[in-house]
């Protein structure tokens, strides 16, 4: 696969929305509500669009299945949400993805980029999707992966490209 210059816009939007009836295809009682900020002038960057297209997926299937989780447990008054954002900052592009899920426990925060690290059960999770996100993101374009996660209120990761 190759690099192509590309709007990061349109690719998180169309793979949100991928993520999101794949899920209800499954789960037709599951909603969620998607908010997006897109920077309408964010610049096209060079990037193989296919691999961060796996990434932003994963990402939206870790989001969808953190707030899907959070329902099941019968929170009350529980909005699951998903929120993503783009925005060009100090020469990069940095994509924010944010649920108000189950959160990342501390003591796992620094296993989930290891290859087959997953706490989803058998069939539901292979644990390679964050692994293989690093090796895109930070290996293959340079880029970098941040977590930011409070325990049983929310998760945000953020992917910096460089432009
Ligand atoms: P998988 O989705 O197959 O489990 P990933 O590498 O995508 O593999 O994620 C690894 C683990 O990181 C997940 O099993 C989960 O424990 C944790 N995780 C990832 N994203 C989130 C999120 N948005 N909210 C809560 N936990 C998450
Ligand atoms: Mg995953």
């Amino acid at each position: 696969d190759v690099q192509e210059p590309t709007n990061l816009n349109n690719l998180a939007d169309e793979y949100l929305r991928l993520a999101y009836h794949g899920l209800r295809a499954k789960d037709k009682s599951f909603n969620a509500e998607l908010v997006t900020h897109f920077d309408t002038s964010l610049p096209l960057i060079k990037v193989v669009p296919q691999d961060v297209g796996r990434v932003l997926l994963n990402m939206f299937n870790n989001a969808f299945y953190a707030v899907q989780q959070k329902q099941k447990a019968g929170a009350a008054g529980f909005k699951p949400t998903v929120e993503v954002s783009t925005e060009t900052k100090d020469g990069e592009i940095e994509i924010r993805v944010k649920d108000n899920g189950i959160g990342i426990p501390d003591e796992i925060k620094d296993k989930i980029l290891q290859p087959f690290f997953t706490t989803k059960p058998t069939g539901e999770g292979t644990g390679l999707g964050l692994s293989l996100s690093y090796d895109i993101i930070v290996k293959a374009h340079g880029g970098q992966i941040d977590i930011e996660s409070l325990e049983g209120e929310c998760t945000t990761f953020i992917i910096r490209l460089p432009l």
